[in-house]
């Protein structure tokens, strides 16, 4: 079992990181997260980073977030597009513009296609993970219906779009989904064909509200926009039963990529603090067979005050898990 680190924060904290110093950790991948902003201003430190990286045998995955804020897991994410291009946001169902660019708009993904083949220009990596792509819901509201959306959904369905995530609605928007996503992989494929399109569908929230998540895999799993498949184990912030949710998200994936023989990678958060059980937690998902583990993340792990006595346990169940 290979693991990796997320690394989330943007350039202010890779300048504090040295690669090598994960490597000897026992990381062999790193998922490094591109803000938008951060790339416009300093794409340099970014691409300095990742052949570092690189250098002391990691492989970098490029995680991008903001840029229109389609793959936005966390609902604060900045977007300089959104901001600027709000005409080419998503519509919900009140008809109020939110802060979620379309991935039915052609000019936006335009944008974002242009913007993805400059990122894999720049970054030395083995991937992309396109992080928890979803429409907009909110309590009572959901998108989108936009007139791109609305033509789209008329022209597949012969009728308008309901005003409820009702009948085709909940297709129509995991397709949109899909399709975006096709679009973002032919983009950096364009740069390089063996760059892999890792998906993590969200699983704060279910298919029905997001356009695709955990709940419902298998069309994402069988999707050609899907290299690799990416799953996340919130066990602590959903009161879980570690080993069950481990083993039943494992079960999941596996079951969800199977047909086409997919690699499934498995995130955990992870922190020194014995109640986030770490070690633990990377022993079950060596036994249920995961190949490739990722700790989410840097800040709480290997930035955490308390890491330096933590490490070499660490390092040695990485060693005996490998
Ligand atoms: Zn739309």
């Amino acid at each position: 079992m290979r693991v990796g680190l997320s690394i989330g924060g943007g350039v202010s904290v890779i300048e504090d990181l040295e690669p090598q110093e994960l490597a000897a950790d026992g990381f062999s991948s790193v998922f490094l997260a591109c803000y938008e902003d951060d790339i416009r201003w300093e794409a340099q430190a970014a691409a300095d980073f990742s052949r570092a990286c690189v250098a002391a045998g990691l492989d970098v995955y490029a995680v991008p977030l903001g840029y229109g804020c389609v793959m936005a897991p966390d609902a604060s994410s900045d977007s300089l597009y959104v901001r600027e291009q709000a005409h080419n946001c998503q519509v919900d169902n009140r008809g109020r513009r939110v802060k979620k660019a379309c991935p039915n708009n052609p000019a936006f993904l335009e944008w974002f296609s242009s913007k993805m083949r400059t990122l894999a220009w720049l970054l030395e990596c083995r991937g992309f993970l396109w992080d928890e792509p979803s429409f907009y819901h909110g309590r009572g509201a959901w998108a989108c219906r936009c007139e791109w959306c609305q033509r789209l959904f008329f022209a597949q369905h012969q009728h308008e779009m309901p005003h409820e995530v009702t009948g085709d609605v909940p297709h129509f928007r995991r397709n949109s989904l899909l399709m975006f996503l096709l679009a973002a992989t032919a983009a950096i494929h364009a740069v390089d064909r063996r760059l892999e399109s890792v998906v993590m569908p969200t699983c704060a929230t279910g298919a029905r509200q997001a356009g695709i998540a955990t709940d419902q895999l298998h069309p994402v799993g069988e999707s050609s926009a899907v290299d690799v498949l990416s799953v996340y184990v919130p066990w602590q912030s959903q009161s879980r039963d570690m080993e069950v949710a481990v083993r039943n998200t494992v079960a999941m994936a596996m079951t969800a990529t199977r047909r086409h023989r997919k690699p499934v990678i498995l995130w955990i958060s992870g922190s020194p603090h014995p109640r986030d059980r770490l070690l633990d937690a990377m022993r079950v998902a060596r036994r249920e067979g995961v190949e490739h583990l990722v700790i989410a993340g840097h800040q709480t792990l290997t930035a955490s005050t308390v890491y330096p006595r933590f490490r070499t346990s660490l390092s040695q169940t990485i060693e005996r898990l490998r």
